[in-house]
């Protein structure tokens, strides 16, 4: 296991979590400590999973920028 994550690894890590429920491992936690943009991946994740079906406009909505780094964080 590599010490610290890739944004990719971190991604692919974060949506397996909110998928099965697990907890975040401590690679992945100092990585989130460090990286601005894998938390706004964790907070879209985290507003999928709680959100799924409500009207958008209900909830934080993300800027064009947060949703170009997100989208960039993801590729
Ligand atoms: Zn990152």
């Amino acid at each position: 296991m590599k010490l610290l994550p890739s944004c990719r690894d971190v991604s692919e890590y974060l949506s397996e979590a909110m998928d099965s429920g697990r907890p975040l491992g401590m690679h992945v936690r100092l990585h989130l400590t460090l990286c601005e943009a894998c938390r706004r991946v964790l907070a879209q994740f985290a507003l999928i999973r709680h959100g799924a079906g409500r009207a958008p406009e209900a909830g934080p909505s993300l800027s064009d920028e947060a949703k170009l780094r997100l989208r960039r964080a993801l590729e």
